[in-house]
């Protein structure tokens, strides 16, 4: 696979039937990006926000931040996407000088937006570098850990009073920035429905929402099996979210680590998902692995999966496919 997989690098991604699918790298800073074009990423579907914060021993100032995007965002000129992830701290990521330890569930407690939404000034700060950063290429801005449409609306509120600011100083941001949301909290696939309509685009994290559809600890080895995207509950889920945006017209892609598992895209293909944001590193044979796809085989396979009632039986009949 290795030096076919090195062939397929510059080549776009697409199945074997010619269904054109758009391959994204995910990003934890601003100088990686060469490395990902290098590796044939198509843009940047997940730019990890935290690494900079975490990186640091206090916040990063708003000058910072905008150098550290707008870096980015110039790297992959006007054409190819650069969306980036507000801040998602808390959780199995610690930043020691924003004081969120402590709590006997971090996962369950206050991270991602929820952390942002409480601490105002530090994320508007973060916003107004995402805007002003946004008139040097093409940013999308993308909220993590939405779970509701409280949570949405007041993290639009604040991105609106974030342009508002910059108004005032007559700084320049692109006035059609595209807003959207992860999918990784069960509750915002239930609220699914009502949060499409006011985003652009969807993007599934299937390592947090994996772990909080099973109620397994993604960071525990021990509960391993059941935190896992082969679950026929997780899948089922996921099928879901793929249909509902993809109804809606709205832009639908999946930036957790199942994205990148060659075994389960055939399936994800078949489900309707044409966007893939995964580490760069598997980006090549992402590529070669799609042209292996044939939609001929779709009704088969989606009907097979829905019949499984284990992971091993999912996992068993995605290799008799790929075998066959
Ligand atoms: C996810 O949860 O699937 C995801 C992509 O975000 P992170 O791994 O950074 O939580
Ligand atoms: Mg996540």
């Amino acid at each position: 696979v290795k030096q076919k997989a090195h062939l397929s690098r510059k080549e776009k991604g697409q199945t074997g039937c010619g269904t054109r699918l758009r391959v994204l790298a995910n990003v934890g800073n601003e100088h990686e990006i060469n490395q990902v074009l290098d590796l044939g990423a198509e843009g940047v579907g997940l730019f990890r926000t935290e690494f900079l914060f975490m990186e640091r021993t206090k916040v990063p100032d708003e000058q910072e931040q905008f150098e550290a995007y707008k870096l980015a965002a110039k790297a992959l000129g006007k054409k190819r996407p650069l969306t980036i992830r507000t801040l998602d701290v808390g959780g199995d990521k610690p930043v020691p000088y924003l004081h969120i330890e402590g709590e006997e569930n971090p996962f369950l407690g206050r991270r991602g937006i929820r952390y942002c939404l409480d601490e105002r000034d530090l994320f508007k700060t973060q916003l107004r570098a995402i805007l002003r950063a946004s008139a040097y290429g093409h940013i999308e801005i993308m909220f993590p850990m939405i779970a509701n449409i409280g949570e949405l609306e007041a993290a639009f509120q604040l991105l609106d009073e974030a342009a508002a600011e910059l108004d005032a100083q007559n700084q320049k941001y692109d006035k059609d920035l595209k807003k959207g949301i992860m999918v990784e909290v069960p509750a915002a696939v239930e609220n699914l429905k009502e949060i499409l309509p006011l985003v652009d685009f969807v993007s599934i994290g299937t390592n947090d929402l994996s772990q909080y559809v099973m109620a397994a600890d993604r960071t525990n080895a021990a509960v391993s099996g059941l935190a896992s995207y082969y679950q026929p509950a997780v899948l089922r889920v996921i099928e879901r979210v793929i249909r509902m945006a993809n109804e809606s017209g709205t832009d639908v892609s999946m930036c957790g680590e199942m994205a990148r598992d060659t075994l389960v895209s055939p399936l994800l293909v078949a489900w309707g998902l044409r966007k893939y944001s995964m580490s760069a590193a598997g980006i090549p044979e992402f590529k070669y692995m799609a042209r292996k796809i044939h939609q001929e085989r779709f009704a088969d396979l989606s009907g097979a999966i829905a019949g499984c009632t284990s992971p091993d039986e999912v996992r068993e009949t995605l290799r008799r496919f790929a075998a066959s």
